[in-house]
């Protein structure tokens, strides 16, 4: 069977985006693969972050995960199993500048101000690589931002065994959805929907109200066409795209169906209908996630439970990884 691997930064509340383009596909690949997910805490202070929101956030999205379905026995966080830092900082030593160099999410994070950010948001993607290879993973559910990186983990693993003479990392290969790879935020169709976007406006999270969720599409960056009947037409209408993604995929309809109902008409009845599914589905998983959070307690000790299997997987891989490399032990 083979082996998944998939993480999710506790810097917020998990949103559409994470749940569309990954948390959804955790749960169905759960049913027939073994596997690892992962609260990525050390990724989480690769910008900067609050103690104690941290903490919050990553009991919150626990929390959020359970409530959307994932099998408490495959989640835990980062921090509490080793193998993650120690093969994460050989493989610092084994990717290139050069490659880190070209990873766009780097770029986009920085912005113009380079000098002034962490060491560790420019390594991060070599700790991606590690938190999928300390498990031998093959498949791993991302969105499309997440490509590159997934390449990054191949470079790696190759050049690892390359070096090392043995063929110890096997080829990773990235699970994209065909819909809903990229939502992209609500109050900017050019940019993707994230949990660091400083306006809240700009995602819809799973633990919002259902007058949230209506407020939020209401207020959704559109323009002042009619809705066109194909997906063509929107080509160069970003905002409008991305509301009927978003539509088609939390509907498992295509786009051309959705056009079908609303071609012709302005958004008025759209982002009505669409606000009225948003609440049917994600609804259920905010009143659980609300019940969840209120045993901490049991969030701890799933989270515990969840490290120690995950260690008794990737120990033994990692260790060899550090006997390949040269180290005593
Ligand atoms: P941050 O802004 O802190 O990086 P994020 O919103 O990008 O947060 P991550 O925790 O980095 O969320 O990503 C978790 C998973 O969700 C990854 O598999 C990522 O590819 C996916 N994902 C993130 N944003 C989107 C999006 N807008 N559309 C589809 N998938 C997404
Ligand atoms: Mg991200």
């Amino acid at each position: 069977m083979q082996r998944v691997f998939s993480g999710i930064q506790p810097t917020g509340i998990p949103h559409l985006g994470n749940y569309l383009g990954a948390i959804r596909n955790w749960v169905t690949l759960q049913e027939d693969h073994n596997c690892v997910f992962c609260l990525v805490d050390l990724h989480s202070i690769t910008m900067p972050w609050d103690p104690q929101t941290l903490r919050e956030q990553t009991l919150g999205s626990t929390a959020c995960l359970l409530a959307a379905g994932i099998e408490p026995t495959r989640l835990y966080n980062q921090s509490a199993v080793s193998a993650h830092a120690r093969l994460g900082w050989i493989f610092n030593c084994v990717s290139r500048l050069g490659w880190l160099n070209r990873m766009t999410q780097f770029k986009d994070k920085a912005g113009k101000n380079r000098e002034n950010h962490s060491a560790g948001l420019y390594v991060y993607p070599n700790l991606m690589a590690a938190d999928i290879l300390a498990f031998h993973a093959t498949r791993v559910p991302v969105g499309e931002d997440q490509r590159q990186h997934i390449e990054l983990t191949n470079d790696i693993g190759q050049k690892f065994n390359h070096d090392m003479g043995v063929e110890f990392f096997p080829q990773v290969e990235a699970f994209i959805p065909p819909a809903a790879a990229r939502v992209m935020s609500l109050r900017d169709g050019s940019k993707k929907m994230s949990k660091s976007d400083p306006s809240e406006q700009s995602r819809i999270v799973l633990t919002d109200t259902a007058d949230d969720i209506a407020l939020k599409i209401r207020r959704a960056k559109t323009d002042s066409e009619p809705l066109p009947s194909e997906m063509d037409g929107l080509s160069e209408r970003p905002e409008a795209r991305n509301l009927v993604s978003i539509y088609a995929a939390m509907s498992d309809e295509t786009p051309a169906d959705i056009l079908a109902r609303f071609s012709g008409q302005g958004f008025g009845p759209f982002k009505n209908a669409l606000a009225d599914l948003l609440v049917e589905r994600l609804a259920p998983v905010a009143s659980e996630t609300q019940r969840l959070l209120q045993d901490e307690a049991h969030l701890l000790s799933v989270l515990r439970a969840g490290a120690e299997r995950a260690n008794s997987v990737s120990e033994p891989i990692v260790q060899e990884a550090e006997r390949l490399v040269g180290f005593l032990r």
